[in-house]
């Protein structure tokens, strides 16, 4: 059957931008329990022969870090729970944060496959920032900027490789 991918990281990371630059008509926004799934945004994708539904897990912006390192621990969940593939996406302009380490050992722990999307990366001289990722333990980062559309078909790639 259909396969579910699921967008999943830390407020800001651009998980909404990449969900609106791959989703082709938004199917669903669920509204059934509080908290959990009302949060969770549908959309049908695809790539070469593979359609999808793409799930975009992170509605809530959280204020205070630890709601944010509570909020990323249940988005994992979901994921690891309903998705076939975990699409993990964290800040190359940033650099890796505790909370990126913290949801990659729930991910890694899951064995549910994990692509790895270190996105801002529209810049060549911010390609550096790329490396410390492979610190997290989930394979090959792979370079995108969700904004400008850059990468998305390695990624996709990846992605579908899995299914
Ligand atoms: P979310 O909270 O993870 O859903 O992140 P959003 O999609 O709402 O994006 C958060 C901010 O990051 C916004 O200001 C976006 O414009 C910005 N952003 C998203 N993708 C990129 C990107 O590829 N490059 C840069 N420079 N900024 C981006
Ligand atoms: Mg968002």
């Amino acid at each position: 059957g259909r396969k579910f991918v699921a967008v999943v990281g830390r407020p800001n990371v651009g998980k909404s931008t990449l969900f609106n630059k791959l989703a082709g008509k938004r199917i669903a926004i669920v509204d059934d329990k509080p908290g959990v799934t009302r949060d969770r945004i549908y959309a049908k994708a695809e790539w070469l022969q593979h359609e999808f539904t793409l799930i975009d897990t992170g509605g809530i912006e959280p204020k205070a870090d630890d709601i944010i390192l509570a909020q990323m621990r249940r988005q994992a969940l979901i994921a690891i729970e309903t998705c076939d593939v975990i699409m993990f996406v964290v800040d190359g302009k940033l650099g890796m944060t505790d909370a990126d380490n913290e949801v990659a050992l729930m991910l890694r722990k899951s064995g549910k496959p994990v692509v790895l999307v270190v996105n801002k990366l529209e810049k060549r001289s911010e390609e550096a920032n790329l490396y410390e990722f492979y610190n997290l333990g989930l394979g090959t980062p792979i370079p995108i900027s969700a904004t400008q559309a850059l990468g998305l078909g390695d990624m996709l790639d990846e992605v579908v490789a899995h299914f």
